[in-house]
C-alpha cells in the first residue's frame, strides 16, 4: 500500500496476488488493505487536507506539470506494467499512458484559472460573493480497464481543485496505481495527500471510509451493479458523490456515411483495448442498403489483427482481464447464436493457454438477444439491420444506459439532429473515439453521475461557498 506518503505493509500481512492475463501465472503479489488501514488512510488524508488546500494553485500545478512530465518519460516502463497486470496489447497501453499523462498536463493548466464572481443581488440590498473551495477528503474507486486512465482522471482534478484523496484500484491491476502514487510523491505531492490502498475486500474497505465522516466525496468508476450499492452507502453520511458506471454503446451507420470512415471507426470503437473499454461499441446498427457491405468489410478487418500476449510487440488484440470475463463473453454470443445469429468470424474460444477470445462479427442477431442488452467487454461486434432515422433513434435508446453513442453519416444536419434524439452523456459523430481529457466525460440514465475531464471535471471536486456581503 502507499500510505502517508510511505510504501506499507497491511495491518494483517494479508497479501494477495496479482497475476498475468496472457499466461495466468503470478506476476507480483501485493498488501490486501485491511479497514483498520482504511481509517489509517483516513487519517492521513484527513491530516494533509488543510495544508494542501492552502498550497497556492501555482504550486499544485507545477506539481502536476512534473506528474507529466515524469510520466511521459516513464511511458514505456508504465505501458509494460498495464500491459502485464491488464493484458492490454502494447499500442493500447501506450495510449492509455499518454492519455493518462493528459489528465495531469490538462488539469495543471486547470488548477490556476480560479473561478468565482461578485455580484450585485437583485434586490440591491447586498453583494453575493461566490467562492469555490475544495471538497475536502475523497475516495477514488476505479476499475481494472485502464488502471493508469481511470487514476488520473480522478487524481488531476483532485489535486488541482486541492483536494486529499484515497485511491482503491481494481484488485486485478493494483501495480500501475502503486506506480503512480511513487511517481506523485517523486513529482513532490505531499504525504497523505494521494494514498493508495488495494483490497481485496473492497466491500468492506470502501463502507468503512465512506461511514468516516471526514471523508466527503466519492467517485467511483465501474459496474452499475456496484455503483447502485455505493451510492446508497454514500447516502448515510451524505457524500458527494460522482458515478462513472457501464455503457451499451449503439454504433449507427447510415447509408449515407463514408463507409471507409465507417470502418474504421468501428475498429476503434470496438477494438481498442479489446473491447474492454466502457465506451466500447457494443451494439452495431447499420441501414439495410450498406449492411451487409459494412458487415463484411469490418469482418474482414477484424479477422487480420493479430490475437496474442499483450507484451509481444506484434500483438494488436490482447487477452481478456481474467477467466470470467471469457467465459461471460462466450456465453453471450452462445445465446446470440441459439437464438439465430450467426458468426461470420470468430464465435469460438481459442484452445490456448491464458485470457483470450477470437475478434467475432454477428449479424442476423435477434432483437432481444442478451448481448445487445448487457455489456459484453470483448472483442464481439453484433450487428443489427435498421430502417430509416426513427428506427435508428428506437433502436439506440432501447437500453438503461446513456454512456456514449456513435452516429456515421453523411449529412451533418441529420448527424446532429440525431445526436440530439439519442440519449446518451456523449456522442461519436463520425469519429469512433471520444475520450479526451479537455471534455467532459459521463453519461446519462444508469451509466452515471458527473462528469470527468474538462472544466466540468474540476467542478465535482469544488464546492460553492456564497457569502451575503452587505456594504
Ligand atoms: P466493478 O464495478 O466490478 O469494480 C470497480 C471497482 O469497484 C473495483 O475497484 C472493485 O474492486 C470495486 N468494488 C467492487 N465491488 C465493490 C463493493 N461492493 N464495494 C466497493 N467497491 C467495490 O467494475 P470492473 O469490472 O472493475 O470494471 C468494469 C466496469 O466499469 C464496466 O461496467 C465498465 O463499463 C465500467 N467502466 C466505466 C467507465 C466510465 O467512465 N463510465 C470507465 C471504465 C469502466
Amino acid at each position: 500500500m502507499f500510505i502517508d506518503g510511505n510504501v506499507a505493509e497491511a495491518s494483517d500481512g494479508g497479501r494477495f496476488d496479482v497475476l498475468n492475463p496472457a499466461t495466468g501465472e503470478v506476476i507480483a503479489s501485493v498488501a490486501d488493505g485491511t479497514v483498520a488501514d482504511a481509517i489509517s488512510a483516513v487519517d492521513a488524508a484527513s491530516r494533509a487536507a488543510a495544508p494542501w488546500a492552502a498550497t497556492p494553485p501555482r504550486a499544485r500545478a507545477e506539481i502536476l506539470r512534473r506528474a507529466f512530465e515524469l510520466m511521459t518519460e516513464r511511458a514505456e516502463e508504465l505501458a509494460r506494467l498495464i500491459s502485464l497486470e491488464n493484458g492490454k496489447a502494447m499500442p493500447d497501453a501506450r495510449g492509455e499512458v499518454a492519455y493518462a499523462a493528459e489528465f495531469f498536463r490538462w488539469y495543471s493548466e486547470e488548477a490556476v484559472r480560479g473561478a468565482g464572481s461578485l455580484t450585485t443581488a437583485p434586490s440591491g440590498a447586498n453583494r453575493i460573493l461566490v467562492q469555490y473551495q475544495p471538497v475536502g477528503v475523497c475516495v477514488l474507486v476505479t476499475p481494472w480497464n485502464f488502471p493508469a486512465a481511470m487514476a488520473t482522471r480522478k487524481i488531476g482534478p483532485a489535486l488541482a481543485a486541492g483536494c486529499t484523496m484515497l485511491l482503491k484500484p481494481a484488485s486485478d491491476t493494483p501495480l500501475t496505481a502503486l506506480a503512480m502514487a511513487e511517481l506523485l510523491h517523486e513529482a513532490g505531492v505531499p504525504a497523505g495527500v494521494v494514498n493508495v490502498l488495494p483490497a481485496r475486500r473492497s466491500g468492506a474497505v470502501v463502507s468503512a471510509m465512506l461511514h468516516d465522516p471526514r471523508v466527503r466525496k466519492l467517485s467511483f468508476t465501474g459496474s452499475t451493479e456496484v455503483g447502485r450499492l455505493l451510492l446508497r452507502e454514500a447516502a448515510d453520511q451524505v457524500v458527494n458523490t460522482s458515478m462513472e458506471l457501464g455503457g451499451n454503446a449503439p454504433f449507427v451507420v447510415f447509408a449515407d456515411a463514408d463507409l471507409d470512415a465507417a470502418v474504421e471507426g468501428a475498429m476503434v470503437a470496438k477494438m481498442r483495448n479489446a473491447g474492454e473499454a466502457c465506451t466500447a461499441a457494443n451494439r452495431f446498427y447499420v441501414e439495410a442498403p450498406v449492411a451487409e457491405e459494412f458487415s463484411r468489410r469490418l469482418a474482414e478487418r477484424m479477422s487480420n489483427l493479430v490475437v496474442g500476449p499483450g507484451t509481444e510487440e506484434t500483438t494488436q488484440v490482447g487477452p481478456l482481464v481474467n477467466l470470467e470475463a471469457v467465459d461471460k463473453v462466450d456465453s453471450l454470443v452462445r445465446g446470440a447464436v441459439s437464438g439465430g445469429a450467426k458468426a461470420i468470424i470468430g464465435g469460438e474460444r481459442p484452445d490456448r493457454a491464458g485470457f483470450f477470445y477470437d475478434p467475432t462479427v454477428l449479424v442476423n442477431v435477434q432483437p432481444e438477444a442478451p448481448i445487445l442488452r448487457e455489456e459484453i467487454f470483448g472483442p464481439v461486434a453484433p450487428i443489427v439491420v435498421f430502417d430509416g432515422e426513427d428506427d435508428a433513434v428506437r433502436l439506440a435508446n432501447d437500453t438503461e444506459y446513456g454512456l456514449v453513442a456513435y452516429v456515421y453519416t453523411g449529412d451533418l444536419a441529420r448527424g446532429l439532429r440525431v445526436s440530439e434524439r439519442i440519449e446518451s452523456g456523449m456522442i461519436g459523430l463520425n469519429r469512433g473515439l471520444v475520450s479526451d481529457p479537455a471534455a467532459p466525460f459521463g453519461g446519462v440514465k444508469q451509466s452515471g453521475l458527473g462528469r470527468e475531464g474538462g472544466h466540468e471535471g474540476m467542478l465535482d471536486y469544488l464546492e460553492a461557498k456564497y457569502v451575503a456581503v452587505s456594504w
